[in-house]
């Protein structure tokens, strides 16, 4: 295996003084065509160094700002970069980099402050600095991002050892809008709209307080996100930021929510009046981003609110997490012959809901226990008399099974006055950016028929 180095133009002492003031040199470009007789397979790779001295660096001490030393003319630098490879660590690719068993020890060790170098995964690129000397090359330190956010170095600090220093890059968020109309399912329709599966399933939570996932979605409904994607300096999309806005259009209404943050720092969703989008009660008490039956039950809504069937069945792969709907206390967590696994939740002196054909309860779910809105109770499965894996459930009223839509519990969170007034404020400007990102962006959308787009804003169109 050979290791192919390149001398760069950097200026020896330039490169010190950044890397002593914290900085990492970043940037290696991709391996050029001047490297493809470079060993292919597993083990240390050369590539061509690509470095911009005075282009990308980021410098903690100065916001981006050139070095002074930066311009100083000094003897160059000698950047070997190597990638780590399959069952190799630190110090085997330090040794095949020639650095001299001591200094990469110490090197090693300098680097435990602020990196566990076992997290080192195969594949990243390591820098690896030599300082020519008369004699042989003198290692004076390496460079590696382990993740487009972070930069982590070592330096050697004159006689006495190494120093390391990580680097957190800065990164913009760049709001994204996006839009589409949901043909088979939710999710099918956000992927074919390029939005990230995070962002879908953080649009599937907000919405499961109002939004049953299985009965209420009908083919030609749509929706709309904005959310914000996390870019550093150089332009790299190093993941998402929050969601900022969605939209579920349900047969003509809109049901628009906004991210907004109190003046005591609370930061939740809101309704277009304000009203928190909590409620004591899910809608959707299973993982929503799993349901599969698509909208077959919707031709025969029948048979989820049918006389003879005291509940609601939710069709979803066994292993499904199951959430509490609500806070409350466990009345019952145990197996009942024709229910199967069954929990039931008491949630006030007035209002129970109960889970059933569970495959098996969560950790800690037992009899008196407390659980909050959301917690994981248990997963969907079969047991008792089901004919396939469905979570049945059901909400009671002073014992007694009661439709569920029939229940509405409002927490009563809703913006008053001043932050009433804030809130009105972080809405423009979120319908505003929408509208900006949205016109900015070639879309995978597909448009609905024109008289879905007439009756917006009417709850019976
Ligand atoms: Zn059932």
């Amino acid at each position: 295996m050979t290791v192919r180095s390149r001398l760069s133009r950097l200026p020896t002492l330039a490169l010190l003084a950044i890397m002593t003031a914290g900085a990492l040199i970043p940037t290696m470009v991709p391996a050029h065509a001047a490297d493809a007789q470079a060993p292919n397979g597993r083990g240390p790779h050369a590539h061509k160094p690509g470095i911009k001295p005075n282009g990308g660096a980021e410098d903690a001490s100065d916001q981006g700002e050139e070095g002074p030393a930066n311009g100083t003319p000094a003897g160059p630098v000698d950047r070997r970069t190597l990638s780590i490879g399959r069952g190799d660590t630190l110090m085997d690719l330090l040794a095949e980099a020639k650095v001299p068993t001591n200094d990469a020890h110490d090197a090693v060790q300098a680097l435990r402050d602020v990196y566990n170098p076992r997290r080192l995964q195969v594949g990243q690129r390591v820098t690896v600095l030599f300082e020519p000397r008369r004699g042989g090359a003198r290692f004076v330190g390496l460079e590696f991002a382990p993740d487009p956010l972070r930069s982590v170095s070592i330096a050697r600090k004159g006689d006495a050892g190494f120093t390391s220093s990580q680097i957190e890059k800065p990164v913009t968020r760049k709001p994204v809008a996006a839009q589409g109309v949901i043909r088979s399912s939710l999710f099918e329709a956000g992927a074919q709209a390029g939005v990230p599966i995070a962002v879908m399933m953080a649009f599937i939570q907000d919405f499961s307080y109002d939004v049953d996932f299985q009965r209420d979605l009908q083919p030609g409904d749509r929706f709309e996100v904005l959310y914000e994607k996390l870019v550093t300096a150089d332009g790299t999309e190093a993941g998402d930021g929050d969601l900022l806005y969605a939209s579920l259009t349900l047969e003509g209404e809109d049901m628009p929510i906004y991210r907004h943050k109190t003046r005591d720092g609370r930061i939740d969703y809101y309704n277009r009046d304000g009203e928190s989008i909590r409620r004591a009660l899910l809608r959707t008490p299973v993982d929503g981003a799993r349901i599969t039956s698509g909208f077959g039950m919707r031709h025969h809504p029948i048979l989820g609110f049918s006389k003879m069937h005291q509940g609601v069945d939710f069709g979803a792969p066994a292993g499904t997490p199951i959430y509490a709907a609500g806070r409350g206390t466990i009345e019952m967590a145990e197996r009942s012959s024709s229910y199967g696994n069954y929990v039931r939740i008491r949630h006030n002196t007035e209002i129970s809901t109960a889970y059933a054909h569970m495959s098996r309860f969560a950790k800690a779910i037992r009899r008196g226990g407390r659980v909050e809105q959301g917690d994981v109770i248990g997963y969907v499965g079969a047991t008792g008399r089901a004919t396939g894996p469905h979570l049945h459930y059901e909400v009671l009223k002073a014992g007694h099974q009661v439709n569920p839509r029939s229940i509405d519990l409002p927490t009563g969170d809703k913006l008053e006055g001043r932050e009433l007034q804030a809130f009105q404020q972080t809405r423009r400007t979120l319908d505003k950016l929408f509208e900006e990102s949205r016109s900015g962006l070639q879309l995978a959308r597909t448009p609905g028929p024109a008289d879905e787009k007439s009756c917006n804003k009417a709850t019976s169109c």
